[in-house]
């Protein structure tokens, strides 16, 4: 090595061993949330007060649908805290929870979406993330991320939070081996999300594990790859009773329930998300995970049948808003909620934009779309005029 080439070498040691460092995950044995307990029945889901003021300002530049848009604001929608400067806002909403909880006399809940986990988003570029896949990124998504969250939770302890925790990580780990950021991504998501969940696991919070749709891991090879992979995170972060169960369909259009589907065909997916969460609930306990209930996003499924292709993700052209957030809709399932926030973008349709994804311009993608998290201002219009049950 040249004089130089070692000096380099030597400072970025040094430099690697200044960088914070992940702790080891250890399985939890604080006391969790009680897992017979659906945190959504008899109490109201929160209201993100900044989503209502984002759809006021649509409705402000469309006049023409403004009513329709405001009949949007009275419904309850998932807090996405995507990237670490997020979790700065979740005091603010668990103080209002708690506030309006006082003041109406039931237990209020709001829902956040766990979503930073290094290098996310592997097999997609549309909401690549802010943390990579390194000693540097496990730490931060420990420290920075991870326990900012659990303190805010543990700080009120009298508000019932539910949590969905990191959309698409697992399912990738399931389906896309074969692509090499995916391959890297493995261990970092698996102990990632095995400490979010042994962290977050507190006694006021229920937490939701992401689990795709019926579309993704439906299939029958896939599913029982998942659940082995799920029975494996649980196991790491202290068991299957840290969780109170898991979220289908986030950011996807499968109807919960589509009654018009041909009979089921065994060799493929099941019709809709009812029909996936029942073949969950019938395989996860093959694998020791017993009794669990499951999350549905409801956000954008109203009208079915929409895609040319299931792989189709971003800004789906024709989607309606689904089923009003409810609770115990069906057996097993603690409620419908709008996860995905209605309106905002899958990722940007401009291909010389960052993070361009070419799944956002496919054929049944909305064209002019802005980045992945923004609003996308004429989606939430068709997404209100598409809705099934119609907007009240
Ligand atoms: C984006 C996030 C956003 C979330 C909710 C994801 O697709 O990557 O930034 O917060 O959707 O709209």
């Amino acid at each position: 090595m040249r004089r130089l080439d070692i000096l380099f070498a030597a400072s970025t040691l040094a430099l690697a061993a200044c960088g914070p460092k992940p702790v080891p995950v250890t399985p939890a044995t604080t006391p969790h949330a009680p897992i017979d307990l659906n945190p959504f029945e008899g109490a109201k889901m929160y209201v993100n007060p900044d989503y209502v003021a984002a759809v006021d300002s649509v409705a402000k530049n469309h006049p023409a649908d403004a009513a329709l848009l405001k009949k949007i604001a009275q419904y309850p929608t998932a807090i996405w805290l995507s990237w670490i400067k997020d979790t700065k806002n979740l005091p603010k909403y668990l103080d209002d929870a708690q506030a309006q909880q006082d003041a109406g006399g039931k237990p209020v809940v709001p829902t956040f979406v766990v979503y930073d986990i290094p290098g996310r988003d592997c097999n997609a570029e549309a909401s690549a993330g802010e943390l990579d896949l390194s000693e540097t990124g496990e730490a931060r998504y420990q420290r920075d991320y991870i326990d900012v969250i659990a303190a805010a939770v543990a700080a009120h302890p009298k508000v019932r939070v539910a949590f969905v925790v990191e959309p698409d990580s697992l399912a990738n780990l399931v389906t896309n081996m074969g692509n090499a950021k995916c391959q890297a991504a493995e261990p970092y998501y698996k102990r990632g999300i095995a400490y979010a969940v042994a962290k977050l696991s507190l006694p006021n919070a229920f937490l939701y594990l992401d689990a795709a749709h019926a579309g993704w891991l439906g299939w029958p090879k896939n599913i029982v790859k998942a659940v082995q992979i799920y029975k494996d995170v649980l196991v790491m972060a202290g068991g299957p009773d840290r969780i109170r169960g898991f979220a289908t369909d986030v950011s996807n259009y499968n109807p919960a329930k589509d009654s018009t589907a041909p009979p089921r065909v065994p060799e493929y997916p099941p019709n809709d998300e009812l029909g996936y969460v029942a073949d969950l609930a019938k395989l996860l306990p093959t694998v020791g995970i017993s009794g669990k209930a499951f999350v549905i996003d409801t956000g954008r499924d109203g009208r079915a049948n929409i895609k040319t292709t299931g792989a189709n993700w971003c800004n789906i052209k024709g989607a309606g808003l689904g089923e009003r957030p409810q609770a115990s809709p069906a057996p097993n399932v603690d409620a419908y909620l709008w996860i995905k926030v209605p309106g905002e973008s899958d990722g940007v349709a401009d291909s010389k934009a960052p993070r361009y994804d070419a799944n956002c311009s496919s054929d049944d993608a909305t064209p002019v779309a802005p980045q992945a998290g923004d609003m996308f201002e004429t989606y939430l219009i068709d997404l209100a005029k598409n809705a099934a049950p119609p907007l009240q």
